[in-house]
């Protein structure tokens, strides 16, 4: 078992009051201190996760373990991730001076995306990104330009055709894709760097085929055809091409329902793949990158709401306001993504189960955050804890309805920080200008 198999952060218990408690803190206390909806990140879990990785693949010597940043990107969680040995794979400015901020080594930093902009290569080449993961013929001429007089190590992004059975907005590898080059179009690519571009150094490929990911067979499949492409592309063009970026994409547990493999699983599958495919291509073993995102952090996130009113509609349905949801987590709203939950200060109460549906408080009828769940006698003023909300919720929240952000604290031995402040209503106004002649 790994730590993204399980629905809540390992350290979750009921406390002596009845209460729930996280990281050897009691939620009710927390939301007291701190208010709602309040992010709380479990320390414990996010470094558990990053073990369970980290000796999963310890099997294969030329590992590289990359956190995609994008799931959540804040100082002090960069902090921690980078204290377990993980480098970075960013795809805009701001995670990239997050990071950075958070004293990163930049050399263990990918750069990704695939509309990179001007400054933002710039800004890459300043902080001094190890590895810049080009996605186009585009993005190849426009860093060839910038790089003036260095040489850029890059990867090119590729696009494998492979389909994986996963939400369509979180697929990214099928051959119909807006990330990467085709298969057909490598070469061309290629050419263009080694006789065009020569500020560009090509180190190796790169791909990702999606999230949320419960199939361990379409990493074997991935792995088969970087090593076919490396193998291929150092025979045609005489190159040495030796490293592989998988990407990410392992899911998680977010109900019952769901059966994400364990880290051991997929390591098992993507160390033996590699193995024979450098037997079967004949091609030195290459240096082994993979970043997942969501699987590290989302176990050690929940979310902590206040319950406010609630509506019976006649014969119908209950729904039970809460004061977050689509912008503090739009990912029901967005892709219909499922949820568990619990009251945090009647966790154990059974006798009074009734089927709810959990509103969201932002004007938007999708705003529904959990739809039919059996929870105890949910009244005015309960702490409802969301598991599972530490990837994809605040690196996602906006501030609709103009709503200020939510708090984060992070959590560890009873002890809890504030690593994010709330939004202040100033912070709100504060880039909003009036013109003079409206004075
Ligand atoms: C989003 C992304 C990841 C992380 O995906 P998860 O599903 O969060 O693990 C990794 N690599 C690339 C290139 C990505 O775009």
């Amino acid at each position: 078992m790994s730590t993204n198999q399980s629905i809540k952060p390992v350290t979750t218990k009921v406390n002596s009051s009845g209460r729930l408690e996280i990281g050897g803190c009691d939620l009710v206390t927390l939301a007291e201190k701190y208010g709602t909806p309040l992010y709380v990140i479990d320390e414990k879990t996010l470094r558990s996760i990053c073990n369970d990785y980290k000796k999963s693949f310890s099997a294969y010597s030329k590992i590289k373990m990359m956190y995609a940043s994008k799931a959540l990107c804040t100082l002090a969680t960069s902090k921690i991730i980078a204290d377990e040995g993980f480098g970075f794979d960013v795809v805009s400015g701001g995670e990239m001076y997050t990071v950075y901020k958070s004293g990163v080594d930049m050399s263990k930093v990918l750069f990704n995306g695939n509309n990179k902009s001007y400054d933002e290569l710039v800004l890459g080449l300043e902080l001094g990104v190890g590895r810049i993961s080009v996605d186009n013929f585009f993005e190849l001429s426009l860093l060839n330009e910038i790089a003036k007089d260095k040489t850029v190590d890059i990867l090119l992004r590729i696009t494998p055709g492979i389909e994986c059975h996963t939400h369509e907005y979180i697929q990214t590898g099928h051959l119909d894709s807006k990330f990467g080059f085709d298969l057909t179009q490598i070469d061309e690519a290629v050419e263009l760097i080694l006789n065009e571009y020569n500020n560009l150094n090509l180190r190796g490929l790169h791909a990702h085929i999606g999230s949320q990911i419960f199939e361990t067979s379409v990493y074997g499949d991935e792995i088969e055809i970087l090593v076919k492409e490396i193998a291929r592309l150092n025979e045609k063009f005489g190159l040495n091409l030796d490293e592989i970026n998988i990407g990410g994409g392992l899911g998680v547990k977010y109900t019952g329902a769901d059966n994400p493999p364990s880290t051991d699983e997929i390591a098992k599958i993507i160390i033996e793949r590699l193995n024979s495919a450098i037997e079967k291509y004949k091609i030195n073993p290459p240096v082994l990158y993979i970043e997942p995102g969501r699987s590290i952090i989302s176990t050690s996130g929940v979310t902590l709401y206040t319950i406010g009113s609630s509506k019976q509609v006649p014969k119908g349905t209950k729904y039970v306001a809460i004061d977050g949801g689509m912008a503090d987590n739009p990912r029901p709203s967005m892709y219909g993504a499922e949820y568990s939950a619990q009251i945090a200060n009647k966790p154990d109460e059974t006798s009074t189960l009734q089927k709810v549906t959990i509103a969201g408080r932002f004007c938007e009828s999708g705003d529904i955050l959990i739809k039919n769940i059996n929870l105890p006698n949910p009244e005015e003023g309960d702490i409802l804890c969301v598991f599972n909300t530490g990837a994809y919720n605040y690196s996602m929240a906006s501030n609709y309805n103009r709503v200020q952000k939510s708090a984060m604290v992070l959590v560890n031995n009873s002890q809890s920080d504030i690593i994010v402040n709330r939004e202040t209503l100033e912070d709100l106004v504060s880039h909003d200008l009036i013109p003079n002649r409206l004075i």
